[in-house]
């Protein structure tokens, strides 16, 4: 079993510390940076094995380094970034495990943001950590990567349980609920989910994890087959892929 903390770092990014507790290890998924997730393991294991990170931009690395340098911990990131992350010790690709004492994470490919960008997926814990693709209500930019990349990396996220819970690098939920509902503003499940994003966000509390389920019944970017959505978009005819470039393209303007 895996205890999760949610931490805050710099804006509106979240990195997580995890924690076996049968082998008692521990590691941090994507620290942005050193301080918060120092102060958190001072306050709590006071170790830290590993840094597992999702891609190799700034605010998902930024702690690598001195993290590693005070804790020895190992960093385990994408093979194909292993130039782009700083201390890289693991190199990992599509289809690999990950062995974190028992828990087993599988290693996702789904590069779009960037290119070699991974989530780490345990099935028996039923999380998935998703980086900057999957976020909730929203999926990221396609900086590196392209449409057909990005789509069909939300596929491959798509195809897993619905009870698996999503742990995502950023609060980004109000925003884009906002966008979410400018083109599906008669799904019901959207409605109801203002006013808990409302709440949660008010009492300072993260909207993350959300479960896979949710996110299918609300993200749009996931819904890219729903043929209300298609006709609110004018294009009824167009596949789900193009449907999600036209998505993609107005939530860049958004
Ligand atoms: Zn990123
Ligand atoms: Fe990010």
């Amino acid at each position: 079993m895996l205890e999760i903390s949610t931490i805050k770092c710099l804006t509106d990014n979240y990195s997580y510390l995890i924690r076996d507790k049968e082998t008692n290890l521990v590691g941090v998924i994507d620290p942005s940076e050193f301080t918060p997730v120092d102060r958190t393991i001072a306050e709590s294991y006071k170790k830290l094995d590993f840094i597992l990170n999702t891609h190799h931009h700034f605010d998902h690395v930024g702690g690598n380094k001195k993290l590693k340098e005070k804790y020895s911990c190992k960093i385990a990131a994408s093979k194909i970034d292993e130039s782009r992350i700083p201390g890289i010790d693991i190199k990992l690709k599509e289809g690999d495990f990950f062995n974190f004492g028992k828990i087993n994470f599988k290693v996702i490919f789904i590069p779009g943001h960037t290119k070699g960008h991974i989530a780490f997926y345990s099935k028996s814990e039923k999380i998935i950590f998703t980086g900057d693709t999957l976020f909730s209500l929203g999926c990221g930019r396609i900086f590196e990567g392209t449409y057909k990349q990005m789509f069909e990396s939300l596929n491959k996220i798509k195809s897993l349980p619905t009870s698996t819970k999503i742990y995502c690098g950023h609060e980004y939920t109000k925003k884009n609920l906002q966008f979410c509902m400018k083109y599906e503003n008669n799904n019901n499940f959207l409605r109801k989910k203002l006013n808990w994003v409302n709440s949660q966000l008010d009492k300072k509390k993260p909207t993350i994890p959300i479960s896979l389920g949710e996110e299918l019944k609300t993200n749009i970017f996931l819904r890219c087959n729903e043929l209300s959505l298609k006709n609110a978009l004018g294009m009824n005819n167009a596949s789900d892929e193009v449907i999600f470039k036209k998505l993609r393209d107005l939530k860049d303007q958004f």
